[in-house]
């Protein structure tokens, strides 16, 4: 072969290897239908175990070296997912995982998720994304009526309640910021953010990420903000207040801020309300709870997780503005290769917060709501919350258990009287090793306690009593 006809082949050669993980070939096909066998027996199946987790070790000697020039092959690296590293990773969805906030999403929601990645739709344009951006944005428009905010309300799925948090306050930041420009004033020395002493830490971080102060306000015994507190700290920080956060539902005890008395304030004074309802707000769909969310409708702008319990897949924050417009000014980017999008009038999500490439992370709860209906929803979300009722009231007939507050929604926090910190922590680890239970300890006020966090419709009455059980 003369040395032209040799490089030549040797393109062709590189060519084939260059298409070789995309072309439709008998081994992608195999591959494909390996992968979505492997997600059709775990969506389906009802077995799978809690799991635990290994150690760094444990992992390198029986997973370690999967990277190599030459590839395992698809049947090598599915099977070190699900021998060694699936079995590595704690089952969020399962009927006993109750610590932090399990997941539940719906057979339809996770199922789904498969089809976002499997048709490449790009979320952050309507340019590109029109039919995803339109069915998003239809669920967006539904919570917001289900809430009370206007029909122009608007906003964008993001990836979770601490990206929803923060792309929220730098809108209100940039709202303020912009008020005092246009009157002339200059800006505060700090900027201060208002929220409740018991406010998820990731408000604290957001005022980290953004340079600003966050203050803190005391709580009432139940553990709710109130307004009486916040009219005070609005005194005292007047308009160097970027917004003031209103928990709908706290991450440690489920409780909800007295968002009505704290929305009152705005009668007679002017400032953002934002409603972190990254957990509990959901509960507002039904009846049972939907009074203790009185106020939301004049938040500005508020967050509710569908990965928490709108029953989606990992990871979703849906982030709603009552005047998008605010989100836009906030947050579009603006760069030449972008001009075909920023030049149009369309709407586009990664306007409205702090990112740009986005997946349609709002996709699977659409296609879960549009396929069970809002019933089957309200029906779900109740179901955890007559739940926590019942279990409540068996923690508190039995003596060696002690509430710690009464439950508002649905986490249940109580102690077993004369346990230490060991005590938790060993009985924890015990119920996790023999695969009964996921339940860490948790603390307040210096104290540690067990906690309930319930969430999945498939968590029964029978599964909590056998874990109180195990604490006598
Ligand atoms: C979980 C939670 C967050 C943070 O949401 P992520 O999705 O975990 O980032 C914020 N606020 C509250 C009240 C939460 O429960």
């Amino acid at each position: 072969m003369s040395r032209t006809s040799q490089a030549a082949s040797a393109d062709v050669q590189h060519a084939d290897s260059a298409t070789r993980m995309h072309a439709i070939t008998p081994e992608t096909t195999q591959i494909v239908d390996m992968v979505l066998e492997y997600a059709r027996r775990r969506m389906l199946g009802d077995d799978t175990p809690l799991d635990k987790p290994m150690s760094p070790s444990e992992l390198r000697r029986l997973a370690g070296g999967s990277i190599t020039d030459d590839g395992l092959g698809a049947r090598r690296a599915l099977a070190l997912f699900e021998n060694v590293l699936a079995p590595s990773c704690i089952t969020t969805d399962h009927a006993r995982y109750l610590s932090f906030i399990p997941s539940a999403p719906s057979k339809a929601a996770t199922a789904f998720d498969l089809i976002v990645s499997a048709t490449a739709v790009y979320g952050g344009s309507w340019l590109e994304g029109s039919g995803a951006v339109f069915a998003e944005n239809e669920v967006l428009a539904w919570l917001a009526a289900e809430l009370g905010l206007p029909a122009t309300a608007g906003g964008v799925f993001v990836q979770g309640g601490t990206n929803g948090n923060l792309s929220a306050l730098v809108a209100a930041r940039e709202h303020a910021d912009r008020r005092r420009r246009e009157a002339g004033r200059p800006r505060p020395e700090r900027w201060v953010i208002v929220c409740s002493a018991e406010a998820h830490s990731s408000i604290a971080s957001a005022g980290r990420v953004m340079d600003v102060d966050v203050v803190a306000v005391p709580v009432h015994d139940d553990g709710t903000l109130r307004g009486a507190e916040v009219a005070t700290a609005l005194d005292e920080h007047g308009d160097a207040v970027i917004a003031v956060v209103a928990t709908g539902g706290s991450t440690n005890f489920g409780i909800v801020d007295d968002i009505a008395s704290i929305a009152a304030l705005k009668d007679d004074r002017d400032f953002w309300l934002h409603v972190d309802g990254a957990y509990g707000l959901a509960a507002a769909l039904t009846e049972r709870a939907r009074h203790r969310f009185e106020g939301v409708d004049r938040a500005d702008s508020l967050i509710v997780d569908p990965h928490k319990w709108l029953f989606t897949p990992f990871d979703s924050c849906a982030l709603l503005y009552r005047d998008p417009a605010r989100g836009r000014e906030a947050h579009t980017q603006h760069a030449e290769y972008l001009d075909a999008l920023t030049d149009s009038l369309d709407y586009n999500p990664s306007d409205y917060a702090v990112q740009l490439t986005r997946r349609a992370r709002g996709l699977p709860l659409w296609f879960s709501l549009a396929t069970f209906g809002v019933e089957a929803y309200r029906d779900a979300i109740d179901a955890s919350l007559a739940l926590t009722e019942r279990i409540a009231a068996e923690i508190e007939t039995r003596p060696e258990l002690e509430l710690v507050r009464a439950p508002q929604l649905s986490v249940v926090v109580f102690e077993r009287r004369g346990w230490e910190a060991a005590d938790y922590a060993a009985w924890s680890d015990r119920l996790l090793d023999d695969q009964t239970a996921f339940v860490v300890p948790s603390s307040h006020q210096g104290r540690t306690n067990a906690r309930f966090a319930i969430v999945n419709p498939r968590t029964t009455y029978d599964d909590l009593v056998g874990i109180l059980d195990t604490m006598r």
